[in-house]
């Protein structure tokens, strides 16, 4: 690796670090701003867009080093109440990627067929295979949030009842933490990012969606019904984040207000990640350097 990769590198992991949780006992959301740009001033756009620029240009040589080692796969997942960037994160950070490395993958609401399985058996058939990166957008993560906040989802789940008990939402952490450390032992790293959004900046992105005919399609009614739920979600985001915060399952806590930083942060993280993997290109042995010097021969030779 090159000096100035180098630093790029040393940049990521500390613009990451800053939002990086990886013990989540007493947390408390409110520590973070979602406003905040960190090292950048609210100017200051244009450096951060340079930051993502930079940090798309390594991840896509970092990509390349997983898929052709073939070990690990890693799985990225990002939850945040709505309009707060998800999508246009996804696109940007991954747009300098190979789409055939990655899989991204969206949980809605669960089917009827869905719900005739575990809450985890979704996400777990979509998993990344090795070499690759997965994409959630949203989780196994929502049967601790949506569902939190409307009980009645839980009841329609079809479980068992003597199994809906109060210790649910706690025996659904563990379960949680049991499955992402199960992955971590498997080859499977798992970067987990929560998109904190103000209610004032979604207030301001939902009029947007209401004033801008090519924003209507994304106005949702329902969207504006959740945001009179604001702070359970916030007390269940908090506690997602102090119940399942690992070193080997970070989450950061991103500020959302401004997109250009979030993107820069995503991005760091995500480079950050890749990285700490030391990836390397497959060696050949001496077998195989032989047969490649034939096969070129033979090529020359035709
Ligand atoms: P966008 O609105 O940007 O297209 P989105 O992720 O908000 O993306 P929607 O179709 O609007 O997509 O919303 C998906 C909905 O599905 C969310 O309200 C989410 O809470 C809900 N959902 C996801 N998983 C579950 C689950 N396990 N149980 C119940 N609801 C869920
Ligand atoms: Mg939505």
């Amino acid at each position: 690796m090159g000096n100035g990769m180098k630093s790029l590198v040393k940049q990521a992991r500390e613009l990451a670090a800053h939002y990086r949780i990886d013990d989540g006992r007493g947390f408390a959301l409110k520590s973070i701003d979602p406003d905040d740009t960190g090292p950048f001033a609210k100017d200051d756009k244009a450096k951060a867009q340079d930051a993502l620029a930079a940090g798309v240009e390594l991840l896509s040589e970092l990509q390349d080093r997983l898929y052709a080692q073939d070990k690990w796969a890693v799985l990225l997942i990002f939850q945040a109440m709505d309009a707060a960037g998800k999508d246009g994160v996804i696109k940007h950070v991954m747009s300098g990627v190979n789409p055939q490395g990655c899989q991204v993958f969206s949980f809605k609401a669960p089917s009827a067929e869905e719900l005739d399985h575990d809450f985890l058996w979704r996400c777990q058939r979509s998993l990344p295979e090795r070499g690759r990166i997965g994409i959630f957008n949203r989780s196994y993560y929502e049967e601790t949030l949506v569902v939190r906040v409307h009980e009645e989802l839980l009841h329609r789940q079809n479980l068992p009842e003597t199994l809906v008990s109060k210790d649910i939402f706690t025996q659904r952490f563990a379960d949680i933490r049991n499955f992402e450390s199960y992955l971590a032992r498997n080859g499977v790293l798992v970067r987990k990012f929560f998109l904190h959004v103000s209610k004032k900046e979604q207030k301001k992105r939902f009029l947007e969606r209401l004033e801008d005919p090519e924003k209507h399609w994304k106005f949702s009614a329902q969207d504006v019904k959740e945001r009179g739920h604001w702070d359970a979600y916030m007390d269940a985001y908090q506690d997602v984040v102090r119940e399942t915060s690992a070193p080997h399952a970070p989450w950061f806590v991103v500020p959302a207000d401004n997109k250009w930083f979030t993107r820069a942060v995503v991005a760091a993280a995500v480079v950050e990640a890749l990285e700490s993997l030391e990836l390397t290109y497959p060696k050949i042995g001496p077998q195989q350097k032989a047969e490649l010097a034939k096969a070129r021969e033979s090529l020359l030779g035709e």
